[in-house]
């Protein structure tokens, strides 16, 4: 299709062994995407990645990359792509500069552009200082980080990402997000996986949902989100309150803190909600989600 980045067809995987990890998986990534593939464990994530980057050979079905088929013209699919796998695997002793340029090297990128370019993701992503430190003295988020501009120096107009904040702390996977977000708007598509639903929610536009190698939901994260039927809250209230009401449309409970949880189906405003709860002498101070709206709808959806 045209306007696509990634289609995929009909895929399936029986691994040696016989365990079917992929069940006809359809996808279609459109270009400039912000796509999130969300799972449990063992869903297939990773095996569908492995297939685009043609580490992992499929049993059937056909994928594309910018029009090009993996099986036909796998040299022009793969200009397309830069890859951050989970795992990190530099050469320990090689410093973070030549990795880059040597990386920009296999796909025939000339050495000074190779240089500037390397330059520029290096100061982008905070490792310039670490140019001549070799990969092995980094620290797990530099190493992620090395990663990302060593995938993204050929210029790939796609960008996938395996997990890419696992074990990264949380003020440095904010400015993780902020780097992407803008590689996005500029244009690249960005496909992740990732078990940080906030991350999800935060970044991707498309969110497909994979459990057991079948793609149970794939749609626009505004609509998917308005799936949701119910939605749990704490509040937190003024006064200790002894005994919950009865309210139309939510189910409250009072957690181990003294909070209020409630559940609250989508007929019950929260306006309505507080002013209820007022109604009984009980204020509310603070409201929060339990926890990211997405990850609690990933939870029913998957869990049933
Ligand atoms: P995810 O990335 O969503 O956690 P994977 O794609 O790694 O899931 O795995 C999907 C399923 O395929 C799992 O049940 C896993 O155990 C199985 N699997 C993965 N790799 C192999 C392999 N090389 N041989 C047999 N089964 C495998």
């Amino acid at each position: 299709m045209k306007n696509s980045a990634i289609t995929i067809k009909h895929l399936k995987k029986i691994y040696a062994g016989g365990f079917q990890a992929l069940k006809n998986i359809s996808l279609d990534v459109p270009k400039g995407a912000f796509f999130g593939l969300l799972g449990p464990n063992g869903a297939g994530k990773s095996t569908i990645i492995g297939i685009l980057c043609s580490l992992i050979n499929k049993t059937a079905g056909s994928v594309e990359i910018y029009g090009h088929d993996i099986d036909k013209d796998w040299s022009e699919a793969k200009k397309n792509l830069g890859i951050v796998p989970q795992e990190f695997n530099f050469n320990i002793f090689e410093p973070c500069l030549q990795i880059i340029t040597n990386q920009a090297g296999y796909y025939g990128v000339p050495y000074p552009v190779a240089k500037q370019r390397a330059e520029h993701l290096l100061k982008e992503l905070g490792l310039w200082d670490k140019r001549y430190t070799p990969s092995g003295k980094l620290s797990g988020g530099m190493k992620r980080r090395l990663m990302i501009a060593r995938a993204l120096v050929h210029q790939p107009k796609i960008l996938i990402l395996d997990e890419p904040t696992a074990g990264v702390d949380i003020s440095l996977r904010r400015s993780m997000w902020t780097f992407l977000e803008k590689q996005n708007k500029n244009g690249l598509t960005i496909i992740l996986t990732t078990h940080y639903l906030e991350e999800a929610e935060q970044l991707c536009e498309t969110i497909a949902i994979i459990d057991k190698g079948i793609i149970i939901e794939n749609m626009n994260k505004v609509d998917l989100l308005k799936k949701m039927k119910c939605e749990t809250f704490i509040l937190t209230t003024e006064a200790d309150c002894i005994g919950l009401p009865q309210i139309d449309n939510a189910s409250l409970i009072k957690n181990n803190d003294g909070d209020i949880e409630v559940v609250v189906n989508d007929a019950l405003s929260i306006t309505k909600l507080i002013s209820d709860l007022e109604k009984q002498n009980i204020i509310v101070k603070r409201i929060q989600n339990k926890s990211s709206r997405l990850e609690e709808l990933f939870v029913r959806m998957v869990e049933s």
